[in-house]
Parts: structure tokens; sequence; C-alpha cells
């Protein structure tokens, strides 16, 4: 009586939820001090302080009809006008208002982009493991097929050769997500520069483009100073999708946009079929409230010095222990190798011993667990010796 899909959407257990429930549970029974839950990636700092003044303002100083009532589909003006010149200034783009649609975060970013590309089913898209997981939802709902590259395990960046090797007639799209979750590597100005020429050479063969979409949800949690590049600099026919749930710590209250740059091939139409999708999907739309607390706090971001002391305590840490840890460069993400190769058993040791970490294989990358550091150092110290337990379980 009801659609077989959504169903079994809604009926299967998401492995980081499920886990993150068995940590809440234990907490019940042994103490929450006593659990220590690396599952999942809610950002564990503050908004910046900016952001509560800016509420407070816009509740007590603006009138009650401008901050509740409907806004245009594509967001307010104003606030679309002060992300291109935030743009504009940071990344030297030449973007303009409507080059810019507020959504209600990345993952409505992900479905409205995905429904506004993909015309016929069977259309691909394709994703680059290790990838968040609900990747493939957005894709298959508006019945996209997700063509899938192997991990490069030696780098964590690309591997070019199978990307190419993945690309068919049928390719409208390459979703790229950098900084990654749930490796936490960046990608290179030359992964980046081999992605650009790929594609150019592949859309002029197909005789159509084949749109890159870059998921940036964690576009500012870099460390060690590694610059943040602008991904269409690298290939024109790339749309952004951003979010403000972890730049600004807000992932309760649903803010991000869609950038479709003015040089994008098609671009007026694919910014038409944006706004479409979102009239079709209609829960889409940033809040009013919160376009003018992003216009207020144009280009703040949280503090992410805590992420970056876990990331150190835990790399250094953890390697010491002689668990062997992909070097994390941004996000908030360590991906650690199960010691004899089986993730899943590694998640089942941890769980013995109240210390949750997420298999690789739910991203679709075996072999490794994701670690969410996204969490207080104090509790981060006191794991250190479980970590150990987990480490001596493999001796
Ligand atoms: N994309 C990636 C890579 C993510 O890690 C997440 C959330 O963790 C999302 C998209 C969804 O983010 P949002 O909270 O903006 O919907």
């Amino acid at each position: 009586m009801v659609a077989t899909k959504m169903y079994e959407l809604g009926a299967k257990a998401n492995l980081i939820r499920t886990l993150y429930m068995f940590g809440l549970q234990q907490a019940e029974t042994v103490g929450e001090e006593n659990v220590f839950d690396y599952s999942i990636g809610n950002p564990s700092v503050p908004p910046p302080q900016a952001v509560s003044d800016a509420i407070v303002e816009l509740a007590t100083k603006y009138s009650p009809m401008e901050i509740n009532s409907y806004t245009p589909a594509m967001g307010l003006s104003e606030v679309r006008q002060g992300l291109a010149d935030y743009m504009n200034k940071t990344y030297g783009a030449e973007l303009k208002a409507d080059n810019f649609y507020l959504t209600c975060g990345a993952s409505a970013s992900l479905s409205i982009i995905m429904k506004a590309l993909i015309e016929q089913d069977g259309d691909e898209v394709i994703i680059i493991a290790p990838y968040y997981p609900e990747y493939k939802t957005f894709v298959t709902v508006p019945g996209g097929k997700v063509v899938i590259v192997p991990p490069d395990t030696k780098h964590f960046q690309l591997d070019i050769e199978k990307l190419e090797a993945a690309i068919t007639p049928r390719t409208k799209a390459v979703l790229i997500n950098s900084p990654n979750n749930p490796s936490g590597m960046v990608y290179s100005a030359e992964t980046l520069t081999k992605l650009g020429d790929l594609l150019r050479e592949k859309s002029q063969e197909l005789g159509h483009p084949i749109y890159l979409i870059s998921d940036e949800p964690y576009r500012e949690i870099v460390y060690d100073n590694i610059p943040i590049l602008y991904v269409p600099k690298f290939y024109k026919d790339s749309i952004i999708l951003y979010s403000y749930s972890k730049s600004l710590s807000l992932p309760g209250n649903r803010a991000g946009y869609i950038l479709v740059p003015g040089g994008v091939e098609d671009g007026k139409d694919v910014y038409t079929a944006v706004i479409g999708a979102g009239r079709a999907l209609g829960f889409v739309n940033m809040p009013n409230l919160y376009q003018h607390v992003i216009l207020k706090c144009m280009g703040m971001t949280s503090d992410f010095s805590v992420y970056d002391q876990n990331r150190k305590t835990l790399y250094n840490n953890l390697s010491e222990m002689g668990f062997d840890c992909v070097y994390p460069s941004g996000a908030f993400y360590l991906f650690m190798k199960a010691p004899d190769g089986d993730d899943m058993q590694l998640m089942e040791n941890g769980k013995k011993i109240n210390l949750l970490l997420v298999p690789g294989t739910g991203f679709d990358c075996p072999g490794y667990v994701r670690i969410s550091y996204c969490k207080q150092p104090e509790m981060v110290e006191r794991s250190l010796p479980v970590f150990q337990k987990l480490r001596d379980m493999y001796k």
C-alpha cells in the first residue's frame, strides 16, 4: 500500500545512527562518562557569539513581519548579493546574486540538484569512495543511477584512471566532497587540475557537459594552513553545494545554498531547473530568520581550534599505539585502518569497551573505521587508554 522504496528507506537502520543509539543506551547502564562515542558528526563547538547576537537583534529590533514572512524561493536578494560579494572578495570569483539559491543545508541542496539534473531513469552520477552514505539516496530517489569509483587508499585523493573508466555517455555529473567525510582528506590543486582536465576532455568527447558537483559542508575546516580552493577555477562547469551545519555549527537550523556560477554551460537552465526542483520538493528553502543571520555573520566560522587539538591528540597517540591512520587535513574525521583489515569486527571489539567507531564499509571503504573527533578534548584524552585496550586485542 505504500511506496516500497520509501518504506525500505524508512525501515533500514542507518549504521551511524544505530551506533549512536547504542551509545545512548550504554550511557544509561555504565554512565555517560564511560562511553566514548566517536560515531556521529555533530559539531561540538558552539556557533560564534555573533550568531546569538544576530538572533537577539533580529527578534527584538526587526519587525516580526520582516523576519517571519515568505521570502522569494531562491532567497532574499540582499542575502544572495552578500554571498556573491563575499565569494568574489575571498576567492576572486565573479558571482552575482542570481547565481545563488538558498536552501536548508547540504542535504536539501543535494536533493534539489539531483532532481534538477536527472532527466531519465538511469542517468548516471559518479560518486567517489569513501563517500557520505546518503549520496546514494539523493541520486536514486529521482531515478538516477549511482556509479561508484573505488577509493584511492594510497593517498585518499582521486584515482583519475578509475574515474575515467567510470564515465559513460549517460554520465550527468561527478559528485566530489572535499574536505572529505569520512577520510578527513582535502583534495590538492594537483588532483583538481587532473579532474578538470579529464572532465573537459570527456565532456567534449561526449558532446554534453559533465557537471562537477562539489559538496562543501566542511569547506573552511582545514588544518596546517592548507589553502581553500575554489573548484570552478579548475573546471568551469562546477556547481557548489554549501552548508552552515558545520562552519557555523548550525546543523539543527538548516541553512545552506546551491551556487551555479555564471560560466557553467547551460547555467541558466540549470538554475531554472533548481528553482523547479525546489518547488517540486517543497520543503527545501532556508527559513527567513536564518537568511538574515547568515547575512549578518557572513564569512564567520565557529572556532575550530578544538577540532585541531583533538586531531593532533588522536593522530599522534593512535599512531604511537601502532594504529595506521590517514593523516587528516580537513573536516573533523580521522580514518583509521583495522589492524587485521576487518572494520566490522573492529567496530564490534570497540563496542565491547564502549568505544564507538563507524566501519568504513558504510562508506564503501572496508578495512577502515571513521573516528568523528568533534568531541570535548577532555573526553578524547580519557579515551586514549580505551584505544590502547582496543589495540591490545590485536596483539
Ligand atoms: N554532505 C556531507 C559530506 C556531510 O558530511 C553531510 C553531513 O554530515 C551532509 C552533506 C549533510 O549536511 P547538512 O546538515 O547540511 O544537510
